[in-house]
């Protein structure tokens, strides 16, 4: 029996890689996308300019042959490099040498890469249509086209990767609930850029070529409640983002209402980043403060006819660089059933959210944590020390040991395992630390002892 049709909602990160894969695995597919072709119309630099790059979303673009040229693009960020205020800022590293390390990449280079990838499969896009409305028993699509006229389209199959606003989610709710949940962080983000140094006059000339800052880092300004990071693009520039709660006593995006606000708020709270910042009045004043959140979804599809997946399934907070990375592994899972089952591809949707959802729900919950760890505890004795116990143990015990960060960011091990095995490592870390006092008073040995007792090995990591 011929494949059907699949007709896929958005062409974002997640919606373009996932027709790329399907369209290469012999599948007819088309995506109905709003916005116009960023490749003709320009790229409208969304919610967040770079994105961090790990194992997870580097395994789909080799899965679509676009690792390598993804790469070509990117800067290579080795660890977090912690800006308190008073001393020299630290390099943490994320992993062990240069082999674990994440990729600063640009949202809108890595989309027009894949559409381009995904055109040339044969992939068919229809771009600046607007999908408003789902009949599910009737098999139509509602949308407005670029011209503004509504039109009616037959689907067989739909894939919503229409993002956190999914219209297709909308849709299916109300052809029958999803469970729905919608946890607000009460924080916001706004973005603003550090330009490379040769646009930066009386900033005296950088150790770093066209950075102002070390480039193969991702730097962060941890101040307890809040934060600034800031992640490298290829042509010497950064992209700055200020986390604060959204209302709220001072200080919050409530209380600095205008840039002059914010810029004596930032002459305090971050002094050494303000004067590397020539546009902050103007990009304060012209960019958004979007609100964070998680979106939870008891349920990802209406039987064999609908599916969700990436932001349009589970919209997750950004502090573990994880949003597209999960959206990519959704892709290839997804993928990978729908090549492999019969050609109706009954039961594929079902089995897809029984693989994905407790791992997106894992890393849901990691991505919460590491808010507290990235804006509070990077500075904190009691972090450091269970930091540098745990790396001692890694190398000691590299089979029986492996820090959360690393599982999540540089393997393919499922998140809800990743989440799981961190509580356990966790909580040896406290006993060791409670029992000895600091990382240098444990005994390796005893503590490797212990280590083997309690846990069992890690999975082969291939
Ligand atoms: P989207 O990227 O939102 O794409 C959805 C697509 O659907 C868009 O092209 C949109 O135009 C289209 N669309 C929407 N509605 C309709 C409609 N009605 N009809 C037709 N088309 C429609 N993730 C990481 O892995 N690493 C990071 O470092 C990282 N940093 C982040 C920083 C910030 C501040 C934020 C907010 C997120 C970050 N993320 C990061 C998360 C990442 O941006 C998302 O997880 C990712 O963009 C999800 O991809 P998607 O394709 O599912 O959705």
């Amino acid at each position: 029996m011929a494949s059907p049709t699949l007709t896929l909602a958005g062409g974002g990160l997640v919606g373009a890689q996932l027709a790329h894969l399907l369209a290469r695995a012999g599948f007819d597919v088309e995506v109905f996308e709003k916005r116009l072709d960023p490749r003709r119309a320009g790229y409208e630099a969304g919610r967040s300019i770079n994105l961090a790059l790990a194992e997870r979303g580097l395994h789909a673009l080799r899965a679509g042959g676009l690792a390598e040229q993804v790469l070509a693009r990117a800067v290579m960020m080795r660890g977090r490099m912690v800006h308190l205020g008073n001393d020299a800022p630290s390099l943490q590293r994320y992993g062990v040498d240069d082999s674990e390390v994440i990729w600063s990449v640009s949202r809108g280079a890595l989309n027009m890469l894949t559409l381009d990838a995904a055109e040339a499969s044969g992939v068919r896009f229809h771009f600046g249509h607007v999908i408003r409305d789902v009949d599910f028993d009737r098999q139509r699509l509602y949308l407005i086209d670029a011209s503004g006229a509504m039109r009616e389209h037959a689907f067989e199959r739909l894939i919503g990767a229409d993002g956190a606003g999914s219209a297709v989610r909308a849709a299916m709710n109300r052809r029958q609930p999803l469970g729905e949940r919608v946890e607000a962080l009460g924080h916001a983000y706004k973005e603003l850029e550090i330009p490379p140094v040769e646009a930066l006059p009386g900033v005296p000339a950088s150790t770093h070529g066209h950075f102002a800052l070390e480039p193969h880092a991702l730097h962060i300004w941890p101040r307890g409640g809040h934060m600034c990071i800031a992640l490298p693009n290829p042509e010497g520039s950064f992209t700055v983002t200020l986390f604060l709660p959204g209302v709220g006593p001072h200080p919050s995006f409530a209380t600095l209402p205008d840039a002059d606000s914010a810029e004596r708020f930032f002459r305090t709270e971050f002094p050494d980043l303000l004067p590397l910042m020539p546009r902050f009045a103007q990009d304060f004043t012209a960019h958004p403060a979007p609100n964070l959140y998680t979106l939870y979804l008891d349920r990802w599809h209406l039987g064999d006819r609908a599916v969700l997946l990436g932001d349009a399934a589970h919209a997750i907070v950004p502090f573990h660089g994880q949003g597209m990375n999960c959206g990519l592994e959704d892709a290839v899972e997804l993928a990978g059933l729908l090549a492999s089952s019969s050609g109706d591809g009954a039961g594929v949707f079902e089995t897809f959210q029984q693989r994905r959802k407790p791992n997106a729900d894992a890393i849901a919950a990691m991505a919460l944590e590491n808010y507290i760890e990235m804006r509070d505890s990077v500075a904190d004795p009691r972090y450091l020390a269970k930091r540098e116990l745990g790396a001692r143990l890694a190398e000691a015990a590299p089979e029986h040991f492996m820090a959360r960060y690393r599982m999540v960011t540089f393997t393919r091990l499922p998140y809800a395992y990743a989440y799981e095995r961190g509580k356990a490592q966790d909580a040896l870390l406290d006993r060791l630390l409670a029992e000895h006092g600091s990382a240098a008073a444990v005994p390796l040995e005893e503590a490797v002892g212990q280590l083997r007792a309690s846990l069992p090995p890690l999975p082969v990591i291939e």
